[in-house]
């Protein structure tokens, strides 16, 4: 074991990590970065779409971005953090472009835009469909020139509580198996979505809701976990992603009867009606009978072979490779798919949880500027945003507190934990069936539409998995790269995470965003305009709840 310190470490590698790293050193802290994979191989190298931003310079409006965000949002988000998110846009996407991404530019050479669903306004600026691979190569260029420590494939555990102040990370070192402490004045977690809590999911599979577990054991506020976002245009069996800019380059989806069908739930903004909204009318034309195999179709025939290969190749290769469709001539099936997670760790503006020393920023944290429901190419822009400002007030805070003590010991709880595991003789449950089990469970009950009933069944589910759990052996006996035990520890992070989401959406009783419940179908803002915090104990979450902050926009009846 070895003790290692700096002023900030980044748990996280993926945008809002590095963006957070960034800010941190160039503030003069000593930050060091950590990620379990190889930092490109982070999540956000996936993002296909596009990142929203309003620029004045082209007569667009952050109040517009704003409101557009929160009516997305069915109310829910908070609109001081919204305010902040949609003004500080324009500035931020023209410091990417300094840095080196190369945006798309449109027929007059001027950065190019498409259009998002939920929104008027051409506001989203991309790289073909590859932005968010542009956007990590050309952040992790900038780590790479600093003097930046990046412990690369290690694992964290736990975080280090002192005095209720968050003083570092309990970490694996996966080459050699090794448990290190490493000490910080702030820690940053910056570990991403939760996608794989649901089989299938559009999320890779490193996705495992490790941040969101490792605060909540910590005591940290998490907040509307209920909040749990469908994508609407997924293919079947794998889940795989194809990007809403399909829809924002004009494609139309259509049931089995051949009719664009979105005519009768969003007359207006039809295809780009906001994400949860499309998706139950997808599953609502799939469960009445109008859909083929589980499916409706996404069709682009119409905008013709050169368009799809030069700004959708990569779903066009999708495409070809998992379902065998030219996207030219045939319309693809798809469905609604997990994909994103609106609810986190609850911080502030400035990325603040409700833990001394611990900030959290990108998919793992709640500010909350996605409320019930996240607007396409809005993620991407929190992460920058957010990331960039998590850092700075990290920074700040080394600066102000001092060297505070770490007893060696705070490793053993984790030490004896991975020994139970290893030291088990193999049973009958593997990690691989209760995970499976899990997603399944999660994807049947909690997902597009819900009702007490259902809920009630997946969390009595992810009980009996985590009794499983408990007492589950892992194989691999090894000290080297035994991602058998990283598999293990992983799960037990998405079971904490399962039944966090299935006791916040119990808790719900109305239906608001993505939180879709057919036994009350109705948005009561009376009693229900406030977020869900889930704390930890024995026994289970306790659930409480926070005040919506609204500055200017009072709640409307939605409608697209
Ligand atoms: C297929 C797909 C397409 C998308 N397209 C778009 C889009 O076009 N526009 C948009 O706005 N949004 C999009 N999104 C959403 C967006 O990409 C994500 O929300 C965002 O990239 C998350 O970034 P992040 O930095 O929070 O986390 P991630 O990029 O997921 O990074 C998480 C990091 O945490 C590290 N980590 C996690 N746990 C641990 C641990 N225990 N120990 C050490 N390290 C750990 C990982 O190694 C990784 O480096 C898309 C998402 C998917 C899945």
């Amino acid at each position: 074991m070895s003790v290692y310190q700096h002023d900030v470490i980044v748990v996280g590698a993926g945008l809002a990590g590095m963006r957070a790293t960034i800010a941190a050193q160039s503030r003069g802290a000593n930050v060091a970065m950590i990620s379990k994979v190889h930092p490109v191989r982070s999540h956000s190298n996936a993002a296909q779409g596009g990142i929203n931003a309003a620029l004045t310079s082209r007569g667009d409006s952050w109040e517009d971005h704003a409101l557009a965000t929160v009516k997305g949002s069915d109310y829910l988000a908070d609109q001081d953090a919204v305010e902040v998110m949609c003004q500080e846009a324009g500035a931020a996407l023209i410091e990417l472009e300094h840095m080196g991404v190369i945006f798309s530019r449109d027929e007059d050479g001027r950065l190019g835009t498409r259009r998002f669903g939920g929104q008027e306004q051409a506001r989203t600026f991309f790289v073909a469909d590859i932005t968010g691979a542009a956007m990590l190569h050309v952040l992790y260029e900038q780590i790479m020139h600093s003097k930046v420590r990046v412990y690369e494939e290690w694992f964290v555990t736990s975080l280090v509580m002192e005095d209720g102040e968050c003083r570092g990370v309990v970490a694996i070192e996966l080459m050699t198996g090794q448990l290190h402490l490493i000490k910080a004045k702030a820690v940053i977690l910056a570990t991403g979505g939760s996608g794989r809590v649901y089989e299938p999911t559009t999320n890779g599979m490193v996705v495992t809701a490790d941040g969101h577990a490792l605060a909540y054991r910590a005591g940290a506020a998490i907040m509307d976990m209920e909040m749990v976002q469908y994508h609407p245009t997924t293919l079947k069996g794998n889940g795989v992603l194809i990007t809403e800019a399909a829809r924002g380059e004009g494609a139309y989806l259509l049931n089995s009867d051949g009719d664009r069908f979105m005519q009768k739930y969003a007359p207006h903004m039809m295809e780009l009606a906001s994400r949860d909204v499309v998706s139950r009318s997808e599953q609502t034309e799939i469960n009445e009978g109008r859909g083929v195999d589980g499916c409706v179709f996404l069709d682009l025939r119409h905008l013709g072979r050169e368009l799809i290969e030069t700004k959708l190749s990569y779903i066009q290769e999708v495409a070809g490779d998992f379902a065998n469709v030219d996207l030219s001539k045939q319309p693809i099936p798809i469905r609604p798919g997990n994909h994103y997670i609106m609810g986190g760790i609850k911080t502030d503006v400035h990325g603040a949880t409700s833990i001394p020393g611990l900030y959290a920023a990108g998919e793992c944290a709640c500010v909350s500027v996605h409320g019930a429901n996240r607007l396409g190419a809005n993620s991407l822009l929190d992460t920058i945003i957010f990331g960039r400002r998590a850092g700075e007030a990290a920074a700040a805070r080394a600066t102000e507190v001092g060297d505070k003590p770490v007893p060696e010991s705070v490793l053993s709880v984790d030490k004896e934990a991975i020994r139970s595991f290893l030291s088990r003789k193999p049973n009958k449950d593997m990690a691989a069936k209760i995970r499976l089990e899990m997603g399944e469970t999660m994807n049947e009950h909690v997902a597009v539409f819900r009702n007490e009933a259902g809920m009630q069944t997946a969390l009595q589910t992810i009980r009996q998995l985590r009794e499983r759990y408990a007492e589950l052996a892992v194989q691999d006996k090894g000290q080297v790269f035994n991602t058998n035990l990283l598999f293990t520890l992983e799960l037990g992070f998405m079971l904490d995470t399962a039944e966090i989401i299935c006791a916040s959406a119990l808790a719900r009783k109305e239906s608001r965003g993505a939180h879709f419940r057919t036994d009350i179908p109705q948005r009561d803002d009376a009693n229900w305009l406030k977020h869900t915090l889930a704390y930890f104990t024995q026994a289970g979450p306790r659930i409480d709840y926070a005040p919506v902050t609204i500055t200017r926009w009072q709640p409307q009846v939605r409608s697209y």
